[in-house]
């Protein structure tokens, strides 16, 4: 029979560890799936880890692993897809706003033969306003630059083995799930969801947090914004050859004393593009120079006996 494994990245999840096991199991006991849970404890500080080999004692089916640190969800993901053992694996998050009755729609398409299963947020749930805007915003950036449509999809998803070991098999250490999975191709379906509210705890983002995992992810996947300099270029310099020829003419012409406005001006807009340019080229360069220094994406400190 085929079997299931749900990686569940937690991090400071412990009052929702039991809850999230249980209904997870529930669930995938009463369709009769196979399963097992591999809880990716994200460097938590408080008892996630705990708990989680609390449960494994009372439950085979149910494993785990602690990183050293944070390190954060986008390395437990991976953590998880390269310890799942399932003939298909789904990622899920610990606070249950991903309902687990979707999990067998997903299974059940899987079944079906397809291999990438996407679960697409048919509403966004309850987020703060500036939250909602700024994730569209950061979306219908990546879906224009990416053409993916981005903005409702999220890292919950059902994947084929064939489809788990193309991911592992590439080896950046900056990587994006919700896109990556797009990547690699396969025969894809989606599922649509309604985002839960969370059960407990509070949501571990922080608005600098979406911001740099905004700009992470872009980067990590297109280069889009080096050719954007390039383009700004361009513009500033048939911009410089109308100026140029208006200066020469006024020149010639003998009066070319005023325009202290306009050098003034043009000097803060070129200084400014080439900060800018230069801040963009140099985020690419430390990019290039993490991935070249190879380290490892995360580092495992404990696993649950069962693992
Ligand atoms: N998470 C993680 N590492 C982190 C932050 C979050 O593994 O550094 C996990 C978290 O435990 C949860 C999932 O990722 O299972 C989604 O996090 P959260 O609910 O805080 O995000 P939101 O749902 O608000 O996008
Ligand atoms: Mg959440």
């Amino acid at each position: 029979m085929s079997h299931l494994t749900v990686v569940i990245p937690s991090y400071n999840e412990e009052e929702n560890i039991e809850s999230t096991a249980r209904a997870i199991g529930e669930v995938l006991g009463e369709a009769n799936i196979e399963y097992d849970l591999l809880f990716v404890s994200d460097g938590s500080k408080d008892g996630t880890f705990a708990r989680v080999v609390e449960l494994s004692k009372k439950d085979d089916r149910i494993k785990g692993l602690q990183f050293s640190r944070n390190f954060g969800k986008e390395a437990a993901i991976f953590a998880g897809l390269s310890k799942s053992k399932g003939d298909c694996v789904a990622v899920i998050d610990c606070d249950l706003q991903h309902p687990p009755a979707t999990l067998v729609q997903m299974y059940r398409l899987w079944e079906d033969g397809y291999e990438v299963i996407e679960g697409i947020k048919s509403s966004r749930g309850k987020e703060s306003p500036i939250h909602k805007l700024f994730v569209s915003i950061f979306y219908g950036i990546m879906s224009s630059l990416m053409k993916i449509d981005m903005n409702s999809t999220s890292d919950f998803k059902l994947l084929d083995r064939k489809a788990v070991n193309a991911l592992l098999s590439l080896n950046e250490s900056n990587t994006f799930f919700r896109a990556l999975s797009f990547w690699v191709g396969f025969k894809s379906a989606s599922v649509e969801y309604d985002v839960q509210e969370r059960t407990k705890g509070k949501s571990k983002w922080s608005f600098s947090g979406l911001v740099k995992y905004a700009i992470s992810n872009t980067t990590s996947f297109t280069t889009a914004p080096l050719k954007i300099i390039a383009v700004v270029g361009f513009i500033m310099v048939i911009f410089s050859i109308v100026l140029g020829v208006e200066t020469l003419v006024n020149y010639f012409l003998h009066i070319a004393v005023e325009g202290f406005t306009t050098v003034i001006l043009l000097l803060l807009m070129i200084g400014g593009c080439i900060m800018v340019s230069l801040g963009i080229i140099g985020h690419y360069l430390g990019r290039i120079y993490e991935e070249v220094k190879g380290r490892p994406r995360f580092i495992i400190r404990d696993e649950t006996d069962n693992l």
